[in-house]
C-alpha cells in the first residue's frame, strides 16, 4: 500500500495581514510546548510533525473524532505572493492546502483577493485565518483559555465587534464565490471555508489554525497524498541560488517519491530539458552549526517526499524557478525528458493569432497569468517567461492594426529592458506590469476601456452632433455672402462645419466659422450666445429672426450616434429624435 506524505501548505494573503507572524507563531508554539526538537527545518519548508501538533492541539483534536495518518505538516517557508504564484505543479498547485491570512481589521485586499482566485483556480481546499484579533479595541487575552472562550471572556462590546467583522468577512468572502462560517459553526468543510480568529502576537487562535487545517488535510486530501517513498522523485524549483563552494544550486520542493545521491535528474527548460547527475543533496545544517559558521548545509545520501531540499550538481545554470524535476533511469528518461518539455509547452506555447503578449517570471507564475486570463476570455499571442525585452514590444506593435486593444504587454513580477522602454515610446504598444496578478489584469481592463473610449470619442468628434440654437431679434451683422448674425445656443454643442437646416427639414447651408467676442472659436456649448457665419443664404429670404434652427445630421452620422448614443446628453438624444422625425417627414424610412 503506498504511503501517505505530509501535506504542502502555504500562508498566503496581502502584505502585512501577518503571514510571516502566523509562520513563526506555529514554529514558536512548537518551541513552548517543548517539541522544538521536532521540527525539521528544511531547504525552504518546516516539517510540523503529527505527534507535535497534536501536543499544541492538546484535547482540541481529538474533538475531530479522527484517525489521523498524515505523517505532519510541511509549511513552505516563504510566504506571500511571489513564491505563491511560482509554486505550480502539472495541472495544479503544488501546494495541497493553504492558509488565507486576512488582517481582520481591514478586510480583503487585493492579493487576498487574487490567492482566494488562485486557489479557487486550482480548486486548492484553504482556511481563512482571520488575524490580528488582539486589535480589536477591549480585546484581553486569557492565558490557558482556547479561542472560543477567550472570545466568550470578552466584554460584550469586545464580542460584538468581533462577530461583525467576522461577518463583514464572511459577507465579502462570499462575493468571492465561498460560502464561510467560523471554524466551530462550519457544518460542512467542503461546502464552507473554516475561519479561525487568530493573533499571531497572543498566540490565540493558533492551535485552533492547526487543528482545523490538519483535520482539512486528513479528511479531504487523504487519498491525494498517497505516494511512492521508492519511486520516482517528482519536485519543482524553488529557487535558484548560487552558494560558495557548491556553485549553483537548486532549492526543490518535492512532492512525490525518492531522491538519492548520484541520481540522474531532468528539469525542464525554455528550450530543452536538462539532463544532470545530483553531486550532493543538501539539508540546512542543524543550528548550532550555523551558528558557529562552520557550515550551512548538511550532505545527506536521500530524501523523500514531501521535503525541501537544495541540489548540487553540474549543468544548473540555465534553470529558471518554477520549473518541473524528475528523476530518471536509463530506461526511463525519455519518457521523462518527454514529461518534462510538455509540461513547459503546454504553458509556453500559445496558438492564438490575436493576442496580448504575456511575461512572467516562473513557469508557474506564468500559467497563473495564463489562467486568470483566460477566465476573463483575453487572447493571448506569446506568453513566455524573463524580462520585457524589445522585440516583445515590437511583436505587441505588430497586432495593433488588427486589435488595437491588444496591441500590450503585461509583465508580472518582471523588469522592462531599457531599450524596450525606449522603443515603447515611440511605438503604439503598451507595457503595464504589477507585482499581482489580478491588480495587473484589471489594469488591462482598464487600459482597454480607456483606449476604446479614446477611440470613439475621437469618432465622436468626426461626427455632425445634434445641436438646436435661436437666431436672436437684433443680432444681424451682415445679410448675406455670407449671411452673420447672433445665435443662441439653445442644447448640444454648435460646431463650425456643421450643416444646418430649419424645423421643417430645409437646409439653408453649413456654418462656416464661429465667433464670440472677436475671436474664431471652433465651438460653442449650450447656453452661449455667439455669431455664426453662413454663407450662399440671405437673411430675409431664406432665413428670418427669431427661427430656430438645428445641426442637419447627415444619415450616417445618424447611425453612428445611436451606436454612440453612451456618450451623448440627455438633451442631445431628444434632440436628436427631433431632428430624426423632421427628416423622416420627407423620407420616412430615414436613419432606419
Ligand atoms: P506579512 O507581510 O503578511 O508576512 O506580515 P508580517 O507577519 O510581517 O506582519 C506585519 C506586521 O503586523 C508586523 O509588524 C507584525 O508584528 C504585525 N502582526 C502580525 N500579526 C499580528 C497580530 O496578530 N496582532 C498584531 N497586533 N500584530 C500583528
Amino acid at each position: 500500500m503506498p504511503a501517505i506524505r505530509s501535506p504542502i501548505c502555504t500562508v498566503e494573503g496581502h502584505v502585512d495581514h501577518g503571514k510571516t507572524s502566523i509562520l513563526d507563531r506555529i514554529r514558536g508554539t512548537s518551541v513552548v510546548t517543548g517539541e522544538a526538537g521536532k521540527i525539521t527545518q528544511a531547504i525552504g519548508a518546516s516539517i510540523i510533525p503529527l505527534s507535535t501538533i497534536q501536543k499544541i492541539c492538546g484535547p482540541l483534536l481529538q474533538t475531530l473524532k479522527m484517525k489521523f495518518t498524515i505523517p505532519g505538516l510541511l509549511f513552505i517557508d516563504t510566504p506571500g505572493h511571489a513564491a505563491f504564484t511560482a509554486l505550480r505543479k502539472r495541472g495544479g498547485n503544488l501546494a495541497d492546502i493553504a492558509i488565507v491570512v486576512i488582517d481582520i481589521n481591514e478586510g480583503i485586499m487585493p492579493q487576498t483577493e487574487e490567492a482566494i482566485e488562485i486557489l479557487k483556480t486550482y480548486k486548492t481546499p484553504f482556511i481563512i485565518a482571520a488575524n490580528k484579533i488582539d486589535l480589536i479595541s477591549g480585546f484581553k487575552h486569557q492565558e490557558g483559555k482556547q479561542i472560543l472562550q477567550t472570545i466568550q471572556a470578552q466584554e460584550p462590546n469586545t464580542q460584538t465587534q468581533i462577530e461583525t467583522k467576522l461577518y463583514e468577512l464572511v459577507g465579502k468572502i462570499n462575493e468571492l464565490g465561498f460560502e464561510s462560517e467560523r471554524f466551530d459553526r462550519v457544518k460542512d468543510y467542503t461546502k464552507q471555508i473554516a475561519i479561525v480568529p487568530t493573533s499571531a502576537v497572543t498566540g490565540d487562535g493558533i492551535p485552533e489554525l492547526l487543528m482545523v487545517i490538519t483535520g482539512l488535510a486528513q479528511k479531504y486530501l487523504e487519498a491525494g497524498l498517497k505516494y511512492n517513498a521508492a519511486g520516482q522523485a517528482k519536485g519543482i524549483i524553488l529557487e535558484v541560488k548560487e552558494e560558495k563552494g557548491l556553485g549553483t544550486t537548486v532549492d526543490v520542493i518535492l512532492y512525490d517519491g525518492n531522491l538519492k545521491k548520484n541520481d540522474t535528474i531532468v528539469i525542464g527548460s525554455l528550450t530543452k530539458p536538462i539532463i544532470t547527475k545530483v553531486r550532493a543533496l543538501l539539508e540546512p545544517a542543524p543550528l548550532a552549526e550555523i551558528r558557529e559558521k562552520k557550515t550551512k548545509f548538511k550532505p545527506v545520501q536521500s530524501v523523500t517526499a514531501a521535503i525541501g531540499v537544495k541540489i548540487a550538481a553540474p549543468e544548473l545554470e540555465n534553470v529558471v524557478a518554477g520549473m518541473p524535476l524528475l528523476s530518471a533511469t536509463s530506461e526511463t528518461i525519455e519518457q521523462a525528458k518527454a514529461e518534462v518539455q510538455k509540461e513547459v509547452e503546454e504553458v509556453l506555447i500559445k496558438t492564438d493569432k490575436s493576442g496580448i503578449i504575456v511575461k512572467a517570471d516562473t513557469l508557474g507564475s506564468l500559467e497563473a497569468v495564463d489562467k486568470l486570463l483566460k477566465e476573463k476570455k483575453i487572447t493571448i499571442r506569446k506568453a513566455s517567461i524573463g524580462n520585457i525585452t524589445k522585440k516583445d514590444i515590437s511583436e505587441a506593435e505588430s497586432i495593433y492594426e488588427q486589435d488595437p486593444f491588444k496591441s500590450i504587454v503585461l509583465g508580472f513580477n518582471v523588469h522592462i529592458s531599457p531599450d524596450a522602454l525606449e522603443t515603447a515610446k515611440i511605438t503604439k504598444a503598451k507595457i503595464l506590469t504589477n507585482p499581482v496578478i489580478y491588480k495587473l489584469i484589471e489594469d488591462f481592463e482598464k487600459w482597454q476601456e480607456q483606449e476604446k473610449k479614446r477611440q470613439e470619442s475621437a469618432q465622436l468628434d468626426l461626427l455632425v452632433r445634434p445641436c438646436k440654437f435661436q437666431f436672436m431679434k437684433g443680432y444681424v451683422f451682415r445679410q448675406s455672402n455670407p449671411a452673420v448674425f447672433g445665435v443662441d445656443v439653445l442644447a448640444g454643442t454648435l460646431k463650425a462645419g456643421i450643416p444646418v437646416m430649419k424645423l421643417d427639414g430645409k437646409e439653408i447651408g453649413k456654418i462656416k466659422s464661429i465667433q464670440s467676442e472677436q475671436e474664431t472659436i471652433e465651438k460653442a456649448p449650450a447656453g452661449k450666445q455667439v455669431a455664426v457665419a453662413i454663407p450662399g443664404v440671405t437673411i430675409g429670404r431664406q432665413i428670418n429672426e427669431g427661427d430656430t434652427l438645428l445641426s442637419s445630421v447627415p444619415e450616417e452620422d445618424f447611425r453612428k450616434l445611436k451606436e454612440l448614443k453612451k456618450y451623448l446628453s440627455k438633451q442631445e438624444i431628444e434632440i436628436l429624435k427631433e431632428i430624426a422625425q423632421i427628416k423622416r417627414k420627407q423620407n420616412p424610412v430615414w436613419g432606419i
